[in-house]
């Protein structure tokens, strides 16, 4: 029995229905709750973005595991709600994977002091950039070098290239945004070790906004705010990943206004990434607005068809595989929403090719990607229309074509946000999608919809629900 509650990602990819029964999983606690969660963490930390997985999922702990599902200790209840609000989805999908079922999840605040709590997050924070310290939070993995640009991200690498050579001189602030996984850190992080290797006195610091956060918090807490400043606004090249993460945060806002003011100023380089372009980050003050895109902004897209393989190839390379032209084919042709997804999906074929000890083929791919694409492909548009329809009870021709009432609006505005978000599709695409709206209205509703989920738990729980596997 053991095997199977702690079945590992590849294994426990391949569904085992019933062969737990109840009274089994409620004799596997302790023990094998850990680790069980200990899998669930090794397959998630591939996929989430690695300096939250050490804030958030790093201090965590499984501590039941029984037929009401798995509990999860975390430090507090701050915690909980944070895990509750950004992680379930891909949490439940991993359980599922390495279970062989579907698994309730919930958390458990442990009886720690916030302060200490606060303390632990940002520990582990802070380990996170030592531990891929190259110096500056850099990890010397991602390089220019090994960055495969295609159309979909040419003008972008151009930028990135042209402000590491000649860091304050060209585009600044630089500004990259694009759906997730698309590279957008890997690109950031190729800035500043490019940087680093052309002018090695450059100060460089790359930090993602979710950190800056906790330092803040962390600083304000123990009166270091000098500290905190003269850090910042002493270097010459700031790399802040993940902006959007300001929405909602006045004072974090506040602090990057004066630092990004502070560093322009004195002609250091800013450069920014973000999930969507900075007028499309709600509750974000309109001068920081400004000031976000008041240099140079460029998008990476999606990959397209040749890219994708070409970036499979790379990556078999490096891991000393020669993975054959059809079957790099055969993913890139499957695996389309993010580089970051194409990656999993090799190294779950590389692991089941040396687990079986068996050559790379199409038809091994087939059995890499079958869960892959049942479990986690993202609903297409058509499911997207059905599944908003379904929730708000209207029909998909009303979401498509028209109609005024106040539940229709909402639905089609929660339909385009989820077409965003889920699909990475361009303004334009769902505008034509959705009876051929303007781009400005997709990109009113989809505000709305971040707005009100910000707002609103309960609508935020209803729209998880939606962007979860259908549930
Ligand atoms: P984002 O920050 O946009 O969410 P990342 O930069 O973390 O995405 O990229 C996800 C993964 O995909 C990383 O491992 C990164 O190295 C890889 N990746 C993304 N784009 C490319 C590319 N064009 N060439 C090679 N690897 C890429
Ligand atoms: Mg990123």
């Amino acid at each position: 029995m053991a095997d199977v509650v702690t079945g590992g990602s590849v294994s426990g990819a391949q569904s085992r229905p019933d062969k737990l029964s109840r009274s089994e999983m409620a004799r596997a606690s302790g023990d094998g709750a850990q680790r069980l969660w200990l899998d669930v963490l090794t397959d998630v930390r591939v996929r989430v973005n690695p300096e939250g997985f050490e804030t958030w999922l790093a201090p965590t702990r499984a501590v039941e595991f029984d037929v009401n599902g798995l509990v999860v200790e975390v430090p507090n209840s701050f915690f909980a709600d944070w895990l509750g609000q950004h992680y379930v989805p891909e949490l439940r999908s991993a359980l599922a994977r390495a279970s062989g079922r579907d698994v309730a999840l919930s958390f458990r605040a442990r009886d720690a002091a916030d302060a200490k709590a606060l303390s632990l997050r940002y520990e582990y924070a802070t380990r996170a950039a030592v531990r891929t310290n190259g110096g500056g939070g850099l990890s010397a993995r991602y390089t220019f070098d090994n960055f495969v640009v295609g159309e979909s991200s040419r003008f972008a690498c151009a930028a990135a290239r042209s402000v590491a050579e000649r860091p304050g001189r060209t585009y600044n602030p630089l500004f990259i945004y694009g759906g997730t996984g698309l590279g957008k850190t890997h690109l950031l992080e190729a800035i500043g070790n490019r940087a680093l290797a052309v002018h090695r006195n450059v100060r460089v610091h790359c930090v993602a906004a979710e950190s800056l956060f906790i330092e803040l918090i962390q600083a304000i807490e123990r009166n270091t705010r000098l500290e905190f400043k003269s850090k910042y606004r002493g270097l010459d090249l700031l790399l802040l990943d993940d902006v959007h993460y300001l929405v909602g945060k006045e004072r974090l806002q506040e602090e990057v206004f004066h630092i990004f003011n502070h560093l322009h100023e004195s002609g250091s380089q800013v450069v920014f990434t973000s999930d969507r372009e900075p007028r499309e980050i709600p509750t974000l003050e309109q001068r920081l607005v400004s000031r976000l895109g008041s240099g140079l902004v460029v998008d990476i897209q999606l990959p397209e068809l040749e890219t994708r393989i070409a970036i499979l190839q790379q990556k078999a390379a490096a891991e000393s595989c020669e993975l054959p032209h059809d079957v790099a084919c055969y993913i890139a042709g499957r695996v389309k929403t993010s580089v970051r997804e194409l990656e999993g999906s090799l190294v779950r074929l590389l692991a089941m090719a040396s687990l079986d000890n068996a050559p790379l083929s199409v038809a091994l791919a087939e059995r890499a990607l079958a869960d892959l694409v049942r479990d986690e492909a993202p609903p297409d548009e058509g499911e997207i229309c059905r599944r908003a329809a379904a929730a708000f009870g209207v029909t998909v021709a009303d979401i498509r074509n028209g109609g005024r009432t106040k539940q229709l609006a909402l639905a089609r505005q929660v339909t385009m946000y989820l077409m965003r978000r889920k699909r990475n599709l361009s303004l334009s695409d769902i505008g034509r999608a959705l009876g051929g709206k303007d781009h400005t209205t997709v990109m009113h509703a989809v505000n709305k919809i971040e707005k009100l989920r910000v707002k609103d738990p309960g609508f935020a729980a209803r729209l998880r629900k939606l962007e979860g596997a259908g549930e």
